[in-house]
């Protein structure tokens, strides 16, 4: 593993970084604005500066972008797939220095660093895949003589939002499908991790330019939402992929409705693990602790509640207090760490903030439960006994705390699993059939995601990725999510010499 100077100095990080691009032969300038600070969780010490995007760049940014759309949607699928593949050899070659940045940057530990960078090349190959697999149906005409089917063409610039968590694989899971769809793509990363966004578009304008391409990825890196509003509100960019929060991708889809423009929303979660009383326990301790201490609790599919059906609580409970005791946090580049700092200040007092409200409401802490005195944001992962109805556990607080509840009858389990304003990931573990195609039918969880005896974190690319109710119904990277990339088109041709119409309405003589 390199340190942290050659990591930089690899993926052309300088002190001071421009924050917006249309490729090699344009990155923005210094402006008037004030210089954005990346911050390595771990220590709360800068890693290295970006000057934010302008008004001005912001306007040369989508103008690109649209040049490059026309151009690039003439470019044969199968032709851009080749050059995605091109992207996902390169990120190959940086995939240690890059998985080293995403844990120096948010905190995640490096093997979920790397991870997250395999998950962008996973989807390179998905997508250079699917650029041979755009495929529309025929449909059988009522009519003699014609013929009826559909094509799916390029949408136009993409709008890709993304939240600090996974700071490079969302941007991948939205630019190739994009990308192999024919349309263009703006990315605004979060301003909390403006490096890994500033690395990506480094190692994709090489690739562009040495196929003689430009304005096909770009970068818009903003201090402040003004700029993204923007952008959703922009009629030039048909398309808004946004994954955040639920309040922002709130407003993100209101701005975008009035222009009746199409969002795809990735929002948040409020995951639950039922365990009922045929479970493997050995199993569900594994799948708990991985889904709600993995990420330091930063993922939108964390594992947040659990349901214990009232049989195995005692056991269940006593294993997970165990394993929580001898997890290991600290810097996340340190090997046997499996828990890194949260991304700042701010979701240390939210973490705070929620355990206050924990106990007014009555709730029990079984483990954890305090903010750790060293430098960088560390708290410790937290279990707690609690009511589904409390305020505080219908909401997500993005930090490691897992709230228990137990249960007699899959009926009550699952009246609590969907009682939430979320419906991202769930999983139920059980070795009773009957129980586990109950869970997963139309009658059981509600959610986007719905797994048996493995947890409700890290999904699969081949998948669609995506959930429910609050968490916005959009759906990202495998399965047929292609098509919210691309614009369908249905065809009729009259290959006769009669005009008849539909539903055999005579009109004149
Ligand atoms: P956030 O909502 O604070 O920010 C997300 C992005 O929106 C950032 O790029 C931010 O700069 C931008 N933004 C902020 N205000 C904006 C505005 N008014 N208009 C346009 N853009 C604006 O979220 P976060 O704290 O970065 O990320 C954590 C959240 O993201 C959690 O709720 C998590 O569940 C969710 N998330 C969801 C998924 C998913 O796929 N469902 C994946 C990752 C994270």
């Amino acid at each position: 593993m390199s340190t942290m100077h050659t990591v930089l100095r690899d993926l052309g990080i300088q002190a001071v970084n421009s924050g917006g691009s249309t490729g090699s032969q344009w990155w923005s300038g210094r402006n008037d604005g004030s210089l954005l600070s990346s911050v390595n969780p771990s220590t709360g010490e800068q890693i290295a500066g970006v000057y934010p995007c302008s008004a001005d760049d912001y306007q040369r940014i989508v103008k690109e972008s649209v040049e490059a759309f026309r151009a690039w949607r003439m470019v044969p699928a199968p032709k851009r797939g080749e050059i995605v593949r091109l992207i996902g050899h390169a990120l190959r070659e940086k995939k240690d220095q890059l998985g080293t940045l995403v844990s120096l940057e948010v905190g995640k530990i490096k093997a979920e660093g790397d991870g997250e960078v395999q998950e962008m090349i996973d989807m390179a190959d998905f997508a250079v895949g699917q650029s041979r697999m755009l495929y529309g149906v025929t449909m059988q005409s009522e009519r003699p003589t014609h013929r009826m089917s559909e094509q799916w063409h390029p949408l136009g610039p993409v709008g890709v939002i993304t939240a600090f968590n996974f700071p490079v694989a969302v941007w991948a899971w939205n630019a190739f499908v994009a990308a192999v769809a024919g349309d263009t793509v703006i990315w605004k990363p979060s301003p909390k991790a403006p490096l890994c966004a500033v690395a990506v578009q480094q190692i994709c304008n090489r690739v562009m330019q040495q196929q003689g391409y430009a304005g096909i990825f770009s970068l818009l890196i903003a201090e402040h939402p003004a700029l993204a509003e923007q952008m959703v509100q922009d009629e030039r960019i048909p398309l808004i992929s946004f994954t955040g929060s639920v309040p922002v991708g709130r407003r993100v889809a209101s701005m975008v409705g009035q222009r009746l423009g199409r969002t795809l929303l990735e929002l948040s979660g409020n995951n639950a693990v039922i365990v009922d009383q045929t479970a493997d326990v050995d199993m569900a301790v594994r799948a708990v602790l991985f889904g709600a201490v993995g990420t330091a609790g930063q993922r939108c599919t964390t594992t947040r509640r659990l349901l214990i059906h009232e049989s195995r609580y005692e056991e269940l409970i006593g294993r997970l207090v165990k394993a929580y005791a001898q997890v290991h946090i600290g810097n996340p580049l340190d090997k046997d760490i499996l828990m890194g700092p949260l991304i700042d200040h701010m979701a240390v007092e939210g973490y705070r903030a929620a355990l206050d409200e924990i106990k007014k409401e009555g709730g029990e802490i079984l483990c954890g439960g305090h903010v750790l005195s060293r430098p960088g944001y560390f708290v410790e992962p937290t279990i707690v006994r609690a009511q589904n109805r409390w305020p505080i556990v219908q909401r997500e607080t993005f930090a490691p705390i897992l709230y228990v509840m137990t249960f007699r009858t899959l009926d009550e389990a699952l009246a609590m699993h969907n009682d939430v304003p979320q419906g991202l990931s769930s999983a139920m573990f059980s070795n009773d059939v009957r129980q586990c195609e109950r869970f997963l039918s139309a009658a059981g969880s509600d959610c986007g995601i719905a797994n048996i005896n493995i947890g409700t974190s890290g999904a699969e690319i081949g998948g669609a990725f995506g959930g429910e109710k609050d968490t916005g119904g959009g759906r990202e990277a495998g399965s047929d999510s292609w098509k919210a990339y691309m614009r369908r088109q249905t065809n009729t041709v009259n290959w006769g010499t009669e005009l008849p119409l539909a539903q055999g309405i005579k009109f004149g003589s």
